[in-house]
């Protein structure tokens, strides 16, 4: 288990205040001048050091993506902090927003001088009313201790911005992101150019995850070798984990990667309910990852490789638990139908594949399809993996391939009893 000393997130459930005061007494902006003016090549090397990867969902090296800016195209440089937590099981970056704003708020300053950037914007969850005040605010604290804004007494001038989205899921996508911030319809742009060359109005643009810049500020404070120093693999460091569903205490906790899926549910969610050996399914990275079932959870570790190799994901690290209560076909239909109504429609294989599989998904619900239809489901979403413009397609596809890969004879075992191969549809 992670140890107490070794927190980035002290105050993540809000035992103090989030104000200035509060952040300051935490060790918030302690010596961020100092940091900053050691220049962006040692910014983006001590971050390459630590192995921060995105925790966002895709697990992309920061400091390579830092890298990729092009600074000589003689055009502004921007920021933009992906606050558009909207993935299905997931609530960390809300926690970070509500109680620890001032590490975001740092982060994203120390960022954009390590890449040369002199505006920012936070792009806020539509949802996240609440979260965008308290950001407001904070950034209005930041300003007047001259902590940003022009003329700025932590050596870097850095203005920054809340933008709220509109509540589409697709925003999260940082392209269709970068299109809601300009004003237009959030849909996806066809890569490349990618942002670091292309991105807000044209220009280079740095889009990081909420929990990913929270955690830079503490990584140069105590050293890239203390957070290389936590995690296994190439999983370096902490990572925020939110439990949900059939555990008898939901929470949100930060935990160092490649902790036992099975201890992190036992120590912090206070188990499975009625017991571990009640568990049917976990799925462990948010809705668009593939579930895992109970004899994978036994063993797997909560980092990219393990569960990558498992044939699933770390993704935004939102956990849900389902045991055996669960209709676990009618679950996975109703995720289904989630991606239907989120698609932006832009291409054929997701626009028509995620209502023809939620449609599929329904009948077999029920039972009333074929046996010969799982295959059917099944090569849809195929074709629609890695044959569309953004990376919809996969989370939609993944947890249906996961059901199928999984669950098979749970389905056929419907179809049959529908069909009355094995005894009655109502029995
Ligand atoms: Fe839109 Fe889906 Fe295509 Fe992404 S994959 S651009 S969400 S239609």
């Amino acid at each position: 288990m992670l140890k107490k000393k070794d927190r980035i997130f002290t105050n993540l459930h809000g035992a103090e205040s989030y104000n200035l005061a509060a952040a300051l007494k935490r060790g918030d902006w302690d010596d961020t001048k100092k940091y900053i003016q050691k220049g962006h090549d040692w910014l983006i090397q001590e971050i390459e050091n630590s192995g921060l990867r995105g925790r966002g969902g895709a697990g992309f090296p920061t400091a390579k993506k830092w890298s990729f800016i092009h600074k000589d195209l003689g055009k502004p440089i921007y920021l933009v902090v992906n606050a558009d937590e909207s993935e299905p099981g997931t609530c960390k970056d809300r926690e970070i927003l509500r109680n620890e704003p001032h590490k975001l708020i740092e982060g994203s300053l120390i960022a954009a001088a390590a890449i040369g950037a002199r505006t920012g914007y936070i792009y806020v969850r539509g949802e996240y009313g609440a979260e965008a005040k308290i950001l407001e605010e904070t950034i209005a604290e930041a300003y007047e201790k001259k902590f940003l804004g022009q003329d700025s007494k932590l050596g870097w001038d850095f203005d920054l911005h809340v933008h709220r989205g509109a509540g589409a899921y697709i925003c999260g996508e940082e392209t269709a992101l970068l299109e809601s911030l300009e004003g237009k319809r959030g849909m996806p742009r066809v890569k490349p150019p990618f942002p670091a060359v292309s991105g807000l109005f044209g220009c280079p643009t740095l889009i990081n995850n909420v929990e990913t810049l929270a955690m830079v500020p503490t990584i140069l404070r105590r050293g890239a070798d203390w957070f290389a120093g936590l995690g296994v693999g190439d999983s370096k460091g902490t990572k925020i984990f939110c439990l949900s569903g059939h555990v008898n205490k939901p929470c949100t906790v930060e935990e160092e990667l490649g902790i036992p899926m099975k201890d992190l549910i036992e120590k912090h969610g206070g188990g499975v309910i009625g017991g571990w050996d009640n568990l049917q399914a976990v799925i462990p990275g948010g809705s668009s990852v593939s579930l895992l079932p109970k004899d994978i959870c036994d063993t797997v570790t909560m980092d990219f490789e393990a569960l990558s190799a498992a044939g699933s994901g770390l993704g935004t690290g939102g956990v849900i638990v389902m045991d055996q209560s669960t209709d676990i076909v009618k679950a996975i239909t109703r995720l289904a139908k989630f991606y239907k109504e989120e698609s932006c429609g832009q291409c054929t294989p997701c626009r028509e594949g995620t209502g023809w599989v939620w449609r599929l998904l329904e009948r077999m619900c029920s039972g009333n399809a074929t046996v010969q239809e799982i295959d059917q489901l099944e090569q849809i979403t195929r074709h629609m993996e890695g044959h569309t413009i953004c990376a919809f397609g996969e989370a939609a596809a993944w947890p249906v391939q996961g059901l199928i890969r999984h669950f098979r004879p749970e389905i056929e075992k419907r179809i049959q009893m529908y069909h009355g191969v094995v005894g009655s549809k109502n029995a």
